[in-house]
């Protein structure tokens, strides 16, 4: 039994095979500086005409584009350049540029970045390719396959057949890559940084893959094989039986109202939310719209956008939270300088209120919705009640501008330990707070959630992370504002009748486990849940609050 760090979620039973990729061969001197640059320019233009053409799901649009910025990055083609001029081969200067650029985004210490040091590499193979026709990566396996991999591309995931491939585990990558949002989002469970042990595991060897619970179990007995059969069976007879019941109100066992909401980060995940029975969205990532691009987009391209995921919505709730990028979200227009630690840096509202400009275009687009109301604000990263007064004041002088007389809500969300601390301040200037329970996690326990040597740690139901959730609500009742939960416990099961117990009226989950989250709130008697909690907010670890939790949800289901 190997463990690892939780990538997408799922559980699967299927049969061991490695993916090896050897390097594309490519001499190293070339035909003369005209030939290679004609060669190398040639090359480029077909793989952008291919990412430009192709469709898909929203992950994968945005990390074409992703891919698409690096093919038009001057700085790559200047050094691909120099060797093409020096006589090189137009591939072999490909690989030494990009590789060389791989290298720098490793050596800055920011794990997110490093990642997108993948999608560099995973680009040197489209580009050799065109170069050399060389073959696609052999990505055919057969049905039930659980693929191992040192590290994976996201290209190479977008490749698979979901049809085949029916799980994911990687030696190294992390938990926030553009791998794992891809899987997540093809219903593949994964599990990344599970270390050196990973290469003991031959191929063909039969893997019980339990992502939820951070373990993979090779060669199991069988027993513990035909345990693992029924479990799948009764998670998709449960998974149908949740769909079925996914357009229906959700209240606990005991009658108390819980809004069952998504996290949304474009008009595709507003489709798949409302086919998943969502009740509206609890969270609009924004800052998908200011990535991958040159400029800030102006108010009217905003509300056009967040007008059309409303629209989705059929007039349900859409929050809306401003502009969560900095530090680890770069947008290279925003003029912020590199940063020792980002994750405590120029971020979240803080870059907002630093940049008025960008604040007040993001507000006009929000308002211009129609309905007015049905999106509310929600500021991200606060950690003082400036903050919101700030925003509050120009969406006050804004509606003033703009003739709305219809109030508009603005919350806060609750992602530093500060506000969960000072909760009952905050909560008398804000309309309802929000938890970002991944943000609290990582500033917490002090573990960067994009780090794989912490990975195994950040864990929110950390006791440490309880105790501010309940000081979040405690605060919060004061002014009788709700408190919803939006970061990732609200789509882990164990969780929910914690979350539940702990005064949490709101959950916005990944769209696909809304059918799910549902089913579960259905079951729950909220003072069962209460007494749960309290023993929870008392355990030594997050360990043994899970395993609190799975016997209360064992009993649930029995
Ligand atoms: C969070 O921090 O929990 C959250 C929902 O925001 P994000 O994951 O986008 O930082
Ligand atoms: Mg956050």
């Amino acid at each position: 039994q190997l463990a690892g760090t939780l990538a997408a979620p799922g559980f699967a039973i299927g049969t061991a095979r490695w993916l090896r990729v050897a390097d594309i061969a490519v001499p190293v001197d070339g035909q003369g500086p005209g030939v290679e640059a004609a060669r190398l320019d040639s090359a480029l233009a077909a793989v952008r005409d291919r990412l430009s053409a192709e469709d898909g799901t929203h992950a994968g649009a945005t990390i074409r584009a992703a891919h698409i910025a690096f093919l038009d990055d001057p700085e790559l083609r200047k050094a691909a350049d120099r060797d093409v001029g020096a006589g090189r081969d137009a591939g072999h200067a490909w690989r030494q540029a990009t590789r060389a650029q791989a290298e720098v985004l490793r050596s800055l210490g920011d794990a997110r970045l490093a990642e997108r040091a993948d999608d560099l590499l995973d680009l040197e193979r489209q580009v050799l390719r065109e170069l050399t026709g060389a073959a696609d990566d052999a990505l055919a396996f057969a049905p039930g396959t659980i693929l191992l991999a040192d590290d994976l591309l996201p290209s190479q995931v977008m490749a698979l057949d979901p049809a085949c491939v029916v799980g994911l585990v990687v030696e190294r990558g992390g938990p926030t890559s553009h791998v794992a949002i891809l899987a997540a989002t093809m219903g593949l469970p994964a599990l990344v940084a599970v270390g050196a042990p990973l290469n003991e595991v031959a191929d063909g060897a039969t893997l019980i893959l339990d992502a939820d619970n951070g373990v993979l179990h090779v060669a199991p007995d069988d027993a513990t094989l035909a345990e693992a059969r029924t479990r799948m069976e009764r998670r998709a007879a449960d998974r149908a039986a949740a769909l079925a019941q996914a357009a229906e109100h959700c209240v606990t066992a005991d009658g108390v109202r819980i809004e069952a909401f998504a996290n949304l980060g474009s008009v595709e995940d507003a489709v798949v939310a409302m086919a998943n029975g969502a009740e509206g969205s609890g969270l609009l990532r924004t800052e998908f719209l200011f990535l991958e691009r040159d400029t800030a987009p102006d108010a009217a391209e905003q509300a056009a956008l967040y007008g059309n995921i409303a629209a989705t919505l059929e007039g349900r709730p859409l929050i809306v939270r401003l502009l969560d990028v900095g530090g680890d979200k770069p947008a290279s227009y925003l003029p912020i300088a590199p940063e020792e630690n980002p994750a405590l840096g120029l971020r979240g509202i803080r870059v907002a209120l630093a940049m008025p400009d960008i604040l007040e275009a993001q507000l006009r687009g929000i308002l211009s919705v129609q309905p007015v109301g049905q999106c509310r604000i929600m500021v991200p990263m606060v950690a003082s009640v400036d903050e919101i007064t700030a925003v509050r004041a120009v969406v006050d002088r804004l509606r003033v501008e703009m003739d709305i007389t219809e109030r508009v809500e603005v919350g806060i969300m609750v992602e530093t330990p500060a506000a969960a601390v000072t909760s009952a301040t905050l909560a008398a200037h804000a309309d309802f707070l929000s938890i970002g329970t991944n943000d609290l996690t990582q500033y917490a326990l002090a573990m960067d959630r994009g780090n794989p040597a912490v990975a195994g740690g950040v864990d929110g139901l950390h006791p440490a992370v309880l105790q501010l959730i309940a000081h979040t609500t405690d605060g919060a009742k004061r002014h009788g504002r709700w408190v919803g939960v939006c970061g990732g416990l609200a789509s882990d099961r164990l969780a929910v009748p914690l979350l539940i117990g702990l005064g949490i009226t709101e959950l916005s989950a990944s769209p696909r486990f809304v059918p799910e989250l549902k089913a579960l709130v259905r079951r729950l008697d909220t003072a069962a849940c209460h007494r749960l909690a309290l023993r929870a907010l008392a355990a030594s670890s997050p360990r043994e609050v899970r395993a609190m939790a799975r016997e209360f949800c064992q009993e649930l289901a029995a």
